[in-house]
């Protein structure tokens, strides 16, 4: 069981909670609702309405929605956090141009088509620079597959250390 709570219901983003921005520590999106479980905090995020050009042909982009995308963020104690986020999709119409429908980016938070939060890419390569984590630590702590980022954590942590860095245990545990 799990406890649904939003500081005063799901927040509109028009209208986030300052105190939860201020837990959650991402600049670039607020949080809309949080639900905690024994196992896995679900924190669902969005980021604030802004006029959104084509990325191709500057030409103002329509909204075509949203789409959900789950990304692992670094975990909170034991409990492994979950970030749902609510992705504004947008459309293209000018006609000459091709591009069609494209989703929101928040560089800061994630790269494109990463499973894994930027912050939580850092997290994990500090873990396996300074506290002899293994991947499968790792896999196990944020629950599922760490990604490229962090599997070729060795070339990170060893640029972010300055040493080689053995990684163990390479499989992963889990799925999404
Ligand atoms: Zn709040
Ligand atoms: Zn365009």
């Amino acid at each position: 069981m799990s406890d649904a709570t939003g500081c005063a219901g799901a927040r509109p983003t028009t209208d986030p909670c300052s105190r939860c921005d201020l837990l959650l520590g991402l600049d670039d999106v607020s949080v809309e609702s949080v639900e905690r479980g024994a196992v896995v905090m679900r924190v669902t995020v969005s980021a604030a309405w802004q006029l959104m050009g084509c990325p191709d042909c500057g030409v103002v982009a329509v909204s075509r929605g949203r789409r959900v995308r789950v990304l692992r963020d670094v975990p909170h104690g034991d409990v492994r956090v979950q970030l749902v986020w609510r992705q504004r999709r947008w459309c293209c119409l000018e006609a000459r141009c091709s591009r069609g429908t494209f989703a929101e980016q928040v560089p800061a938070l994630a790269a494109p088509r990463a499973v894994l939060t930027r912050r939580a890419v850092t997290w994990a390569v500090g873990q396996l620079c300074r506290e002899h984590a293994t991947i499968a630590g790792l896999a196990r702590r944020l629950g599922g597959r760490v990604g490229d980022a962090v599997a070729g954590g060795q070339a990170r942590a060893a640029t972010t250390c300055g040493r080689p860095v053995p990684v163990r245990g390479r499989h992963v545990v889990g799925g999404r």
